[in-house]
């Protein structure tokens, strides 16, 4: 399959933007064993600070009617696009911390993840200092899968008090569970692409 693709045109809405990332993930993507997309050359690596600002503007649309006061998302590879959508709210970007075990376990908030393309199991923190029930939070990240790294996030959340507007996530492969653990959990889940299949030969298909 073979997709020319420019500079990205902002047309506006929901459709457009799934649009215009299907065609950059068909042009950059790459698969790879264990069922993951790399699409680092963009999204969450090398980062197109101009394509995720129109993703961000989209998340921004999407959710500019809920009072989203803070972005919440996990180091590392959602901290750019949390930090491009925070432009247009004008909020702070909290990011959870892996690993790092604090000298006084009273300063964060906890949850363990288990990492989807590290196949292992860790703790993530917050400090208590930067999220609580004033709070209302967008959470966002670069893909769902199985939902871990995003239940770990509600989790912080519902932990300090804070009210969880909704997830908005770039990829998500709705033939895995994230989604309807989060539905299930009372979530809001917006996705800007979404994979329905794909194979190590490389054919990706979406849904919308
Ligand atoms: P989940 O916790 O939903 O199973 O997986 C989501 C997390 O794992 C994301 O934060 C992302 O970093 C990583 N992840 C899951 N699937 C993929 C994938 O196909 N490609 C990449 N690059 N990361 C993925």
């Amino acid at each position: 399959m073979s997709y020319t693709f420019s500079v990205p045109v902002w047309l506006g809405g929901k459709e457009n933007s799934m649009e215009l990332l299907e065609q950059r993930i068909c042009k950059d993507g790459k698969i790879y064993a264990g069922d993951v997309l790399k699409i680092d050359s963009f999204l969450n690596h090398q980062m197109d600070v101009d394509f995720l600002s129109v993703l961000g503007k989209e998340f921004y649309r999407l959710f500019a009617d809920c009072g989203v006061n803070k972005i919440l998302t996990m180091e590392a590879s959602g901290i750019g696009i949390a930090c491009m959508t925070a432009q247009f709210f004008h909020c702070p970007v909290v990011y959870a911390k892996k690993g790092r075990s604090s000298n006084m376990a009273s300063d964060v908030w906890r949850s363990q993840v288990h990492s989807y393309t590290h196949g292992s199991d860790h703790d993530v923190v917050v400090s208590r200092q930067y999220l609580g029930e004033h709070d209302r939070v967008l959470i966002v990240d670069d893909f769902l899968a199985r939902g871990s790294a995003a239940m770990a996030l509600l989790n912080i959340c519902r932990q300090a008090g804070a009210t969880v507007v909704g997830f908005g996530v770039c990829v998500e492969k709705t033939y895995q569970e994230g989604e309807r653990l989060l539905r299930n959990a009372g979530v809001r889940v917006e996705a800007l692409a979404k994979i329905k299949r794909m194979t190590p030969d490389g054919t990706i298909e979406f849904d919308r």
